[in-house]
């Protein structure tokens, strides 16, 4: 079983990245930016509360989505293993993420972090609002308030994993292919 955290800040091509390898690695793909979208699209009551937090670009509280990212989680318990994309995003968030694995018997085997310089990600999240339909991605403001969560409390994350001697850097400029190639590179091993 392999379990892996795709990690990088907001537009690092974390989303289009694990629809390429969770085919590639047969592993299930849990999104926590989607999960909610799904919510709010379906105006079910963690929607209607996640929506607040994600119109301004804030994160959504913790206890909300560790309990949702858990539910995900037990839904496919006979996976192969999951890519998390955009969990854990706080200390706290990764702290129950380990004591949940552990319970079951599993672990993180890696943090794989897609590393993008700031500028770049901030054309690549104005242009993808045109066409995403995501409120939080036309306005730079909100860009600029998501990018400042992500230095505030989950850029720390980073040492949390190097710790456990689980952090893997790979270069996310370049084409789709080569960056999908870099990673592969990095599950192979993990
Ligand atoms: P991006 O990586 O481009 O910021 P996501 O789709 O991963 O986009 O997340 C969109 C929004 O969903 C975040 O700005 C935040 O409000 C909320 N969100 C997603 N994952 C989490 C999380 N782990 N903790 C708190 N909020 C989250």
């Amino acid at each position: 079983m392999k379990n892996i955290v795709l990690f990088g800040p907001p537009g690092a091509g974390k989303g289009t990245q694990a629809t390429l390898l969770k085919e590639k690695y047969n592993l299930v793909h849990i999104s926590t930016g989607d999960v909610f979208r799904f919510n709010i699209k379906n105006q079910t009551e963690l929607g209607l509360l996640a929506k607040k937090y994600m119109d301004e670009g804030d994160l959504v509280p913790d206890e909300v989505t560790i309990n949702m990212l858990k539910a995900e989680v037990e839904k496919n318990a006979d996976a192969n293993g999951f890519i998390f994309d955009g969990f854990p995003r706080t200390e706290s968030q990764a702290i129950a993420l380990d004591a949940f694995l552990t319970e079951k018997g599993v672990q993180i085997n890696g943090m794989v972090a897609l590393e993008v310089p700031e500028d770049l990600l901030v054309e690549r999240l104005l242009e993808r609002g045109k066409t995403s339909g995501r409120t939080d991605d036309t306005d730079e403001g909100k860009i600029r308030n998501r990018f400042n969560e992500y230095n505030t409390k989950t850029a720390v994350l980073k040492e949390y994993y190097q710790a456990q001697g689980n952090y893997y850097g790979v270069n996310g400029v370049g084409s789709i292919e080569d960056i999908t190639n870099r990673l592969a590179d990095v599950f192979d091993k993990l």
